[in-house]
């Protein structure tokens, strides 16, 4: 018998009528002839409420208690959709992640997991039962509850789909899908049917925040078939509908792709940028810079270091918005100490906007048309960076809609 994940999102577990709805599709599921495990998030807020009773009382809370308050969210979630499913007359039983169990290590607020036990869950499985596990959550070797992350339930129903080896994991949120870029940024912007796991994953780490990235690696790593799509819609809908509604995360070679150069716009509006000028340009600078920034656990992402005038050079990098600050200290401090190199300036109020798609590979001049539509807005590029089926600019955070407006309209990514 077909095994299919179900996951759901906060806001589709959000009320006791929500949940009694996902209960109805689940069920609808099951009775179609499907074995279903599901995976819900917390109800939505709950996680923020918690964690931010945490911080009442600790400006810096310990991590290990800090997972052990941010898991409860999820357990609340599966009993009482256990419940509902029982009132629907299905045999139910949930399980929190220690109980399964899930593994991670211990890193806690944001474990990896290492392995699931899939025993328990196959067992209630073959037994007729629906079984409900907790997402975000894990427990490391020492028996200490762990979570993933936030956005971490993404991921465990990933994993618990690749774990029991399911047909497909199909995640059930508040937008009906993928889009070609944020549909309230761009009106137009068009529901795609498919996406290859390359495209989602340059499109999660870029800002689109429809599923978390570790989520994505999961899927493409052990080549699950992931497909976002709406709880919003009527729970009793036609399986047959429901089940190619969304969009499918999909493996290249495996579906006749939608025929596109480029397939989304991303962006992600919480940039920020440091520069050092008159850098000595020889050997180790560039790790004498960011070795500090790596150690202070702040990630890098574009970089640029300029043709030596002198044998001095300027060097650029950008980190999140929210590290900002803390960049510029651990800079000042390293530079002073090691490098003797003049002025740092930085600028916190940059965006990056970027085109994706696996079209690229295999066209020509995408760089170019994008660069000319940036041109024909008058917006200035600070720095590009490019990988296969990407490229991204950096650029003022005042153009970030205008750009992605007039990105979308170029490469004729509009609603038909
Ligand atoms: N409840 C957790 C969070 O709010 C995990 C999730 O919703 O995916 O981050
Ligand atoms: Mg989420």
């Amino acid at each position: 018998m077909a095994l299919i994940v179900h996951k759901y999102g906060g806001t589709s577990m959000g009320s006791t009528d929500r949940i009694k709805n996902v209960a109805k599709r689940v069920a609808k599921w099951h009775d179609a002839g499907y074995q279903i495990v599901v995976v819900p998030s917390a109800m939505s807020g709950e996680t923020n409420r918690i964690i931010g009773l945490a911080k009442e009382i600790s400006a810096d809370p310990d991590p290990r208690e800090l997972d052990m308050i941010a898991s409860t969210g999820e357990q609340v979630s599966v009993g009482l959709l256990a419940l509902a499913l029982q009132a629907l007359g299905k045999k139910a039983v949930s399980y929190a992640g220690w109980q399964v169990p899930i593994k991670t290590d211990s890193s806690y607020t944001k474990a990896r997991i290492a392995s699931i036990d899939d025993a328990k869950v196959s067992a209630d499985l073959a037994d007729g039962k629906i079984v409900i596990i907790t997402g975000f959550q894990g427990v490391d070797d020492l028996g200490n509850i762990t979570t993933l992350g936030r956005g971490g339930s993404d991921t465990s129903a990933v994993a618990i789909a690749a774990a029991l080896k399911a047909q497909e994991c199909l995640i059930y949120t508040d937008v009906d899908g993928v889009y070609t870029t944020d549909p309230r940024v761009v009106s137009d912007a068009r529901r795609l049917n498919t996406v290859t796991f390359e495209e989602m994953l340059e499109m999660a780490s870029l800002g689109s925040k429809v599923l978390q990235i570790r989520s994505v690696e999961f899927a493409g790593n052990y080549r699950m078939p992931t497909r976002v799509l709406s709880s919003l819609t009527d729970p009793l809908m036609p399986l047959a509908e429901e089940i190619i509604s969304g969009t499918l995360i999909s493996f290249e070679e495996d579906t006749n792709m939608e025929q596109a150069t480029i397939t989304g716009i991303a962006f992600n509006r919480d940039e920020a940028k440091l520069t050092v000028f008159g850098v000595p340009d020889k050997p180790g600078i560039a790790y004498q810079i960011l070795g500090p920034i790596a150690d202070a656990n702040i990630e890098v992402d574009m970089i640029i270091q300029n043709q030596s005038v002198d044998g001095k050079t300027d060097f650029t990098f950008t980190v999140p918005r929210g590290d900002y600050n803390k960049a510029m200290e651990v800079l000042n401090e390293s530079v002073k100490a090691h490098i003797g190199a003049g002025n740092i300036i930085g600028d916190a109020k940059v965006s990056k906007v970027s085109v994706v798609g696996v079209g690229m590979r295999s066209h020509v001049g995408i760089a170019s048309q994008m660069f000319r539509t940036l041109s024909d807005e008058g917006i200035n590029i600070q720095m590009i960076s490019t990988s296969e089926i990407k490229i991204s600019v950096l650029i003022d955070e005042k153009y970030m809609e205008l750009a992605v407006r007039a990105l979308h309209k170029a490469f004729e990514l509009e609603a038909a």
